[in-house]
């Protein structure tokens, strides 16, 4: 479970999360849309405290996000997340990418990281990329791998930073198709994406931001239908 109780966060003068309270249950899928710069990253990087919180709480599996080292370190190993930028390491292959978290974070043996991650390589459909480097792979394929990287530590949620907005539109379905298999295997997942068709399928509430607030949720079919709020009908009928 991951919970925020009147969490803000400011960069500098400026209000990038203003009162955010969220409950997200075990297994629960949440897209969070909303216009640019409105703190739609900012939110999903403070789950995993890739940025600070300044006032609230954030509580991540029974762990509070604090300045304790220990307790983000452990929060991290069970949250995995996945960026618009793919951020594998260039100079490693597909395969040492995988295994690198997994054995020096999580100390698991070098031949077992590697079964899991031929494991996970299959699942999303690229064994056959293992030895290569990240450059000679497509951007579906490397934003495949980074998913697999994130799974391969076993992690208890996922979060989603627009995963596919920086691919060609070709490659899109196949990385929607493998968050759609991990959202029906019961992954708990936090995904950032405008893509309407994967948030009617999978997700269980979809989340609006704007200026820093939430400031409408709802199931899918009924948000993206029949949105409540000037502010989401707007950028609804931008983005339609
Ligand atoms: P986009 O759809 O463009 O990705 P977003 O909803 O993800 O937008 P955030 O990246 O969360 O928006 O940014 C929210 C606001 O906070 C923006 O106005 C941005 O300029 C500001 N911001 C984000 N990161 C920083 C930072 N490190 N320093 C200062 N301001 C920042
Ligand atoms: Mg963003």
């Amino acid at each position: 479970e991951i919970e925020l109780n009147g969490v803000h966060k400011w960069f500098g003068t400026f209000h990038a999360l203003d009162d955010i309270n969220l409950v997200i249950a075990p297994q629960e899928k949440v897209v969070i849309c909303g216009p640019s710069g409105s703190g739609k990253s900012t939110l999903i990087r403070c789950i995993n405290r890739l940025e600070s919180h300044e006032q609230g709480k954030i509580v991540v599996g029974g762990i509070e996000l604090t300045e304790d080292e220990d307790q983000i370190d452990e929060v991290r190993r069970e949250v995995g997340m996945v960026f618009q930028h793919f951020n594998l390491f260039p100079h490693l292959t597909i395969l040492q990418n995988c295994i690198l978290a997994p054995m020096w974070v999580r100390k698991i043996p070098k031949k077992q990281a590697i079964e899991t991650a031929m494991h996970f390589l299959d699942r999303v459909r690229i064994p056959e990329q293992a030895g290569k480097f990240p450059a000679q792979l497509s951007g579906g394929q490397q934003q495949r791998v980074a998913i697999a990287r994130a799974l391969c530590m076993t992690p208890k949620v996922m979060l989603f930073d627009e995963p596919t907005s920086a691919l060609d539109p070709e490659m899109v379905k196949e990385v929607l198709d493998t968050m759609v298999s991990l959202a029906k295997e019961g992954m708990t997942m936090v995904c950032v994406t405008h893509e309407m068709g994967f948030a009617k399928q999978v997700a269980d509430r979809v989340i609006f931001m704007d200026r820093g607030r939430i400031v409408e949720e709802g199931k899918p079919l009924e948000f993206f239908d029949n949105p409540q709020n000037e502010r989401s009908k707007l950028f609804l009928s931008q983005i339609l």
